[in-house]
C-alpha cells in the first residue's frame, strides 16, 4: 500500500484557506460567521461551506486510487442544512493543493437518511487538477465530482447550479475564460448547452477623496510602522465589500503596502485599544503550509500600538474595528 504523507489542516487553517482562495477570484468576499460550516458571502451571495481534509478510504478498499471525506451529522451542520442558504461540501487535498466538490443538490436527501456519509473521489483526479486547473471524476451514477485549484473556488460557487452538468471540454473552456477576464479585471458571461454561466471578478477601485483624507489624517505614514516613502495606501477597516465598509475617515487607516496586504490577509490586526497584534492562528496555518518565511522580520517591523492622528475626530470608529476583525475571520 502506498503511504501518503498527507498534511491535515485544522478548522482555523481551513477557514483561512477558504478566505484566501475566494479572494483570488473576487475582492467582494466577506466571512460572516460559523465554524465549519463557515458562512461566507462572495459577490453578495451567501453560502455555508463545510470543508474536510481528503484522505484515503478505509482499509478494506479495493482501489488504491480511491479517496474520500466523511461527514457526520452535527448540530452546526444540521442548522445549516435547514436554513435557506446553500450548503456546499468541499474536500481539500493539501498534497496537491486542490479542492474537491460534490454536487450539493444531491446532498440534502442523503443527510436526512444517514448519521455519517462518505463522499468519494480519486487521488489521480486531484493530481490531474493540480496540473490542468480543473478535473472531473464521474462516478458509476454519472455524477461529476470536481477537483480544482483554489483560484476557481469563487467561479465554482458562482455557477453552482450548473457547473456539475458541464462536460470536460466545457469545464476547461470556463476556466480559460475566467483566467482571460481576471487578467483584464473584467467580468463576463458564457453560454453553454446546460445554461448561462457568469464570471464576476469584482475588483474595487479606490475613491480618490477617501485616499487624500486618510493620507492627511495620518501624515502620510503607515499607522503600524510609520514608513512613508510613497508606499502608503488608504486601507478600509471594515472591508469595502461589506455593506458597512464606508469611505468615511472612521473606517479608514493609513497603512504601507506591506501592512495593508497583511491586514487584508488577516495576518496582522488591531484591537479596540489600538494594540497591534499578529494573528497567531493564521501564522500557524502559514507555517503548516510552508508560507511563513520572513516572519521575524515582519514581526519586528510593526509597533505595539497604532500611531493615531492627534485629532481624535479622525480616529477609527470602535464599532468598525470589531466588525473588521470579525469579517476578516479573526475574532
Ligand atoms: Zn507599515
Amino acid at each position: 500500500m502506498s503511504v501518503r504523507n498527507t498534511l491535515i489542516l485544522n478548522h482555523s487553517d481551513l477557514k483561512y484557506l477558504l478566505i484566501d482562495s475566494l479572494r483570488l477570484y473576487s475582492d467582494n468576499v466577506v466571512f460572516i460567521d460559523g465554524n465549519n460550516p463557515y458562512r461566507f458571502s462572495i459577490n453578495k451571495k451567501t453560502f455555508y461551506v463545510l470543508i474536510k481534509n481528503v484522505h484515503e478510504s478505509g482499509d478494506g478498499r479495493g482501489n488504491q486510487d480511491e479517496c474520500r471525506i466523511q461527514i457526520s451529522q452535527s448540530k452546526n451542520f444540521n442548522d445549516a442544512m435547514n436554513s435557506k442558504t446553500e450548503v456546499i461540501v468541499l474536500g481539500y487535498f493539501a498534497d496537491e493543493k486542490v479542492f474537491t466538490a460534490w454536487n450539493p443538490y444531491l446532498m440534502r436527501d442523503r443527510f436526512n437518511q444517514k448519521q455519517t456519509i462518505s463522499l468519494y473521489s480519486r487521488f489521480s483526479i486531484q493530481k490531474e487538477a493540480n496540473t490542468t486547473k480543473i478535473s472531473a471524476y464521474r462516478d458509476t451514477n454519472g455524477q461529476s465530482v470536481l477537483s480544482f485549484q483554489p483560484d476557481y473556488l469563487g467561479l465554482y460557487l458562482e455557477n453552482l447550479s450548473k457547473i456539475h452538468l458541464l462536460t470536460d471540454a466545457e469545464l476547461f473552456d470556463l476556466v480559460r475564460q475566467s483566467d482571460n477576464l481576471n487578467n483584464k479585471n473584467l467580468d463576463g458571461e458564457v453560454d453553454y448547452p446546460e445554461g448561462h454561466l457568469t464570471i464576476t471578478h469584482t475588483r474595487y477601485k479606490r475613491d480618490p477623496r477617501f485616499k487624500s483624507i486618510v493620507y492627511n489624517a495620518y501624515n502620510n505614514k503607515c499607522a503600524m510602522c510609520s514608513i512613508g516613502l510613497e508606499l502608503i495606501e488608504a486601507a478600509h477597516i471594515v472591508p469595502h465589500s461589506h455593506e458597512k465598509g464606508t469611505d468615511e475617515i472612521g473606517n479608514g487607516i493609513s497603512l504601507c503596502a506591506l501592512h495593508h496586504t497583511a491586514y487584508d490577509r488577516s495576518l496582522i490586526y488591531f484591537d479596540t485599544e489600538f494594540n497591534i497584534l499578529i494573528n497567531t492562528t493564521k501564522m500557524e496555518y502559514l507555517e503548516k503550509v510552508g508560507l511563513d518565511s520572513g516572519f521575524r522580520k515582519f514581526q519586528a517591523l510593526a509597533f505595539d500600538k497604532i500611531q493615531l492622528p492627534t485629532n481624535h475626530t479622525l480616529h477609527p470608529n470602535i464599532e468598525n474595528i470589531n466588525l473588521a476583525n470579525q469579517s476578516r475571520g479573526i475574532i
